[in-house]
């Protein structure tokens, strides 16, 4: 215990950062009084770092198709194009959607992931290639709300357009850039290793393309969220290198906006039999060690309610957490892998889980701007 509580007080009282080897020793430990330090330390320094104020953003995400080219072990989400689940977005549908989403319910963010289809074709875009059609996807949106703030395609989908089109991922980003891309999902990380990789997404990019292409990402004013998928085989170490990979990367750029750990849900995946399921506990600490692990050097720290529910989500703004994500709308990723948290909820919800703590809740942009509430515009019929 005296290692655990020079560990914080390295942290909190001389200002040191966290070494990765001090991290994995901090995950391995279970018992109360250890979990009890780490999370008032992590709370203390959320206070110090970021005070009390909770923010929340309201967005859409919209996951464009299903079909996947790919396979990855613990995805509930992927479908071949000849599967009768298997859809891609219908503009005619999402126009109105779309509308309804900006002007009623003021979102300010609209978030694009898909899954990695080379056929993928949208009805009524004029563009023949894959590369034209994701760029005019962002344009589609500018043309139509050129304030919206569009969050879209992860390194994954920059890598697998880089192989279709044959052009470089700098030539894919700034096309993108061009076309209204305003910042990116720091996701496709899952975890920062390649052994692991091997085992969970053996066709995904491997870590130092990962790397590449979000340094590259922010060194063009890209800038991205940071993620970790957790909760399959990765051990200690892993979760700590992953965070130390993190870190050096924002030491270089500061092109993170925020940190969001993602659980694994593994309900509706290969996985279903193969790992342990986290409990409250594992989930809770990752987001405390998260905390002390990066200082400053990523002040945001996310609870994310669409994994981890509404109950536990309150829970983690005592556990270092300063944001608890966004009202989503359509999200699909984590229900088709049998997450049971619902999909969308009102702006309201998510205040009522910041208030349920005294928190002060912030509603916010992609970029952490804090934002005045808009009122919807009223339909003229
Ligand atoms: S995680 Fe993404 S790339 Fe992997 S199978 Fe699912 S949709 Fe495809």
């Amino acid at each position: 215990m005296d290692k655990v509580k020079q560990i914080i007080a390295n942290v909190l009282e001389d200002n040191q950062k966290m070494t990765a080897d001090q991290a994995a020793y901090l995950f391995e430990f279970k018992n109360k009084e250890a979990l009890s330090l780490i999370k008032n330390a992590a709370n203390e320094l959320r206070k110090d770092l970021v005070g009390d104020k909770v923010s929340y953003i309201v967005n859409l995400n919209a996951n464009f198709t299903n079909i996947c080219d790919s396979f990855c072990i613990f995805c509930g989400f992927r479908r071949n194009d000849n599967e009768p689940d298997a859809y891609i977005l219908d503009m005619n549908e999402f126009e109105p959607h779309l509308d309804y989403n900006v002007k009623q319910l003021g979102i300010t963010e609209v978030c694009f992931q898909g899954g990695l289809y080379s056929k993928l074709k949208i009805n009524g875009f004029k563009s023949v290639s894959l590369l034209d059609t994701y760029a005019e996807l962002l344009s589609w949106v500018k043309d139509r709300y050129p304030d919206l703030h569009i969050h879209a395609y992860s390194p994954e989908e920059i890598e697998f357009l880089s192989v279709i089109s044959g052009k470089s991922e700098q030539y894919i980003l700034e096309y993108f850039k061009g076309s209204g891309l305003d910042s990116m999902p720091g996701t496709a990380a899952e975890i920062l290793v390649d052994d692991i990789r091997r085992k969970i997404c053996s066709k995904k990019l491997n870590t130092q393309k990962w790397v590449d292409i979000i340094k590259l990402a922010h060194k063009l004013e890209i800038p991205s969220t940071a993620t970790i998928m957790y909760g399959h085989f990765e051990t200690s170490y892993h979760k700590a290198r992953h965070l130390e990979i993190l870190r050096n990367i924002q030491e270089e750029t500061n092109g993170f906006t925020e940190f969001i750990p993602l659980p694994l849900i593994p309900n509706r995946t290969h996985l279903k039999d193969r790992v342990i399921p986290l409990n409250s506990e594992d989930r809770l600490k990752l987001l405390a060690i998260s905390r002390l692990f990066f200082g400053k050097d990523i002040k945001n720290i996310q609870a994310s309610w669409v994994k981890q529910g509404f109950e536990e989500t309150a829970e983690a703004l005592d556990w270092g957490c300063n944001d608890i994500g966004g009202t989503l709308g359509d999200e699909r990723i984590t229900q088709a892998a049998g997450g049971c948290f619902g999909k969308g909820v009102t702006k309201e919800q998510l205040v009522d889980i910041i208030t349920s703590k005294d928190r002060i809740p912030m509603l916010r942009d992609t970029l952490y701007l804090y934002q005045k509430e808009k009122q919807p515009q009223k339909i003229l019929i």
